[in-house]
């Protein structure tokens, strides 16, 4: 068989017989390290509960646990672990109770195995989204909230105050990002789950999301018959959370 000489899928420098050149390989590798040694600081940054509850479904039983105080922490920290798996998988390690953090730094040693595969680009995009994702989890932006992800890239959109106002911001990868659009989108994720709570732990979470309902907003809301609550905690008034998202729309 003769070598043909190629670009490589993912920086076009030239390659012989693979898919992706050597400097992408390596570059990988540097990727599932990075994500191995920063996800211990995002499981800390995630694992702080406020006290809106979520239905959370283990071993086919449905129990009801606070969602955390930072959404957009959680739902990355539950991505890369995914990845991580899907990683595993893909490597055909046996996976049964192993931390994410060994199988990305299995995948950091394999670099050169998962870039030889079919889906390699897929596998390099994706580490890369999840790095860039991490990092400014892990450094916010300052005087920005993260309201969700960019349907076309995957990457978390950071809104400043201009934004929020403006109703449209561009995303990294030239997207136009609707603003309402990915906030409905993060309520709905969040709504799934039957997130619920007082009007104050309920503007708390919305506020971290972007959306600036006062407390007194939501009771003014009952008072006017708009939104019923469902139940009661510690004397308070408990709300869905979509109920509040609907009735702010209505
Ligand atoms: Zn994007």
């Amino acid at each position: 068989m003769v070598a043909t000489i190629v670009g490589c899928a993912l920086c076009g420098a030239e390659t012989v017989g693979t898919l992706v050149c050597g400097k992408c390989t390596v570059e990988l590798s540097h990727m599932m390290h990075h994500l191995a040694v920063r996800l211990p600081d995002l499981r800390q940054i995630a694992a702080k509960k406020a006290s809106v509850m979520v239905r959370e479904s283990s071993h086919g039983s449905r129990t009801v646990a606070p969602v955390p105080v930072n959404v957009g922490a959680w739902q990355l920290q539950q991505s890369i672990v995914e990845y991580a798996v899907q990683i595993g998988k893909a490597l055909g390690l046996y996976i049964v109770r192993v931390h994410a953090e060994s199988l990305l730094e299995v995948a950091a040693r394999r670099s050169q195995r998962l870039m030889g595969r079919n889906d390699a680009v897929q596998i390099y995009k994706l580490a890369e989204t999840a790095v860039h994702r991490l990092d400014r989890q892990l450094e916010p932006p300052a005087e920005r909230v993260l309201i969700g992800q960019c349907d076309h890239c995957g990457n978390d959109i950071w809104s400043s105050e201009d934004d929020l106002a403006a109703g449209w911001q561009p995303c990294a990868c030239g997207t136009t990002i609707n603003i309402h659009q990915v906030q409905e989108q993060q309520m709905f994720r969040l709504a799934l789950s039957g997130a619920q709570g007082t009007a104050a732990d309920l503007s708390k979470l919305l506020k971290g999301c972007g959306l600036d309902i006062e407390r007194k907003t939501i009771s003014k809301w009952k008072e006017r018959d708009w939104i019923k609550p469902i139940g009661k905690q510690d004397g308070k008034p408990v709300y869905r959370l979509w109920d509040v998202w609907r009735t702010l729309n209505r």
